[in-house]
């Protein structure tokens, strides 16, 4: 495959961007190779500056779940864009796409939006101390949360992917506020909670962990971290700000959060169609203790940007139940071929899935927590991955992430995926 453009831009963008890239797993480094640079993508295709097309199966790591330049976002968009791009003030968009999440999410009482998961993450955890007066946060091993100071603790994606512990940076202070426990272990978890119950001031979790791969919460985790919160006067703040409005139209809790209820929500990726939006959401007496109304600041020059709302307006109305079942039939088709190629070159694997979400732990069998995880075969994962890329299939460049649909997958595509699928397992089992 030629990438000689490719390889250009890259020696390129080094010389001025640490590591030529905008955000560290893009660089390659886990697998090898030059990072493509893409000049396009229409529907479920992205076009690299050298003229390869790739099924895309990275979708912008979920944001582009109706695929790319969808028509019907691209022409509100357009029409937002033409009356400006943004006012720093108040406009309809903010409030109809605030109205179309709470419809949707009975837990999201009230939104408040920002430019990023990670501004969402970090407004959440300074609202839920300062709601509760508390300092410590307790997250779990291999769960990613952006990249703000607290969540960096053992977390999951780019951190998990380079290998890095902890990042450099962080204080001791941020570490020592930072409880870390395993994912999916309820001993833990009620330990922590019996003999630092009074401590804590919120436990935050991914709604379905796929960050370390993707990692399903065990049949009522997520219900015993709410029910010890509520118990102890801590927050639940769920995070699907890879789930959210991907995996159902009310997200992950939407799907399957029956009998419990997260205190707070950090959403993004989806809800931006692509374009820089995120937002905390959640109940109303802890939400309201924002300024202006309460006294937790928080606030953002381009937060619930005109073009970014339209964007995720346009996006939410594409995502119908219909589109929501054929994200899981294509999802499902595209699992099954990856699973049954590795099996027909006798690749040991595990197949793990989360809604429309899925990932393959090389090397593996069943994975409940980020050290299994980590014990899965990087390098044949490698193989696996660069034989996909040269076969035209573009998946996310680590063994530690998600891979996503989108609703513009067409059955030429899924072949596509198969006949790749089967040639980067018989080179993994060479
Ligand atoms: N939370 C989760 C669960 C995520 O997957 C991510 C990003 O992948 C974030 C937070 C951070 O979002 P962003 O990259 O928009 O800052």
């Amino acid at each position: 495959m030629e990438t000689s453009k490719s390889n250009y831009w890259h020696s390129r963008a080094q010389r001025v961007i640490p590591g030529g890239v905008s955000s560290p797993v893009r660089a390659f480094k886990a697998v090898g190779g030059t990072p493509r640079y893409f000049v396009s993508g229409a529907g479920s295709r992205v076009t690299d500056v050298d003229g390869n097309n790739y099924v895309d199966l990275v979708g912008s790591w979920g944001p582009m779940i109706v695929g790319h330049a969808h028509p019907k976002v691209v022409e509100k968009v357009s029409a937002a864009m033409s009356k400006s791009f943004s006012f720093g003030a108040p406009h309809p968009n903010e409030s109809l796409l605030a109205e179309s999440i709470s419809q949707r999410v009975s837990a999201a009482e009230r939104v408040r939006f920002v430019s990023s998961g990670t501004e969402a993450v970090m407004t959440a955890v300074r609202l839920a101390r300062g709601a509760t007066g508390r300092a410590l946060i307790v997250k779990f091993s291999g769960c990613y949360h952006g990249h703000l100071d607290s969540m960096l603790v053992s977390a999951g994606s780019g951190v998990a992917t380079l290998g890095l512990p902890n990042s450099p940076g962080v204080t001791a202070g941020q570490v020592a506020d930072t409880v870390v426990l395993e994912y999916n272990n309820f001993d833990e978890l009620n330990e922590l909670f019996s003999e630092r119950g009074s401590e804590v001031a919120a436990v935050i979790t991914e709604a379905a962990a796929a960050n370390m791969g993707v990692v399903p919460p065990l049949d009522g985790f997520n219900e015993q971290i709410a029910k010890l919160c509520a118990m102890h006067g801590a927050l639940m703040i769920l995070d699907e700000v890879m789930t959210g409005f991907r995996v159902s139209r009310a997200g992950w809790w939407g799907k399957y959060g029956s009998g419990w209820q997260p205190d707070l929500i950090t959403m993004g990726k989806v809800i931006g169609g692509g374009l820089p939006l995120a937002a905390v959401a959640g109940r109303a007496e802890i939400m309201d203790l924002l300024a202006p109304l309460g006294s937790v600041y928080q606030a953002g020059t381009l937060s619930g940007n005109p073009v970014a709302t339209s964007a995720g307006l346009a996006t939410l109305e594409l995502l119908d139940q219909d589109a929501y079942d054929l994200l899981d039939k294509r999802a499902g088709e595209i699992g099954d071929a990856i699973s049954g190629a590795l099996n027909g070159h006798v690749v040991q694997h595990s197949y793990q899935v989360a809604g429309n979400l899925f990932s393959f732990f090389l090397g593996c069998s069943r994975v409940t927590n980020y050290a299994q995880a980590s014990t899965q075969d990087q390098t044949a994962f490698k193989i696996f991955f660069n034989s996909m890329l040269d076969n035209g299939v573009s998946i996310p460049p680590s063994a530690f992430e998600a891979w996503f649909v989108s609703t513009a997958i067409t059955d030429s595509d899924v072949e596509t995926i198969a006949l790749a699928a089967d040639r980067a397992a018989r080179s993994v089992a060479q």
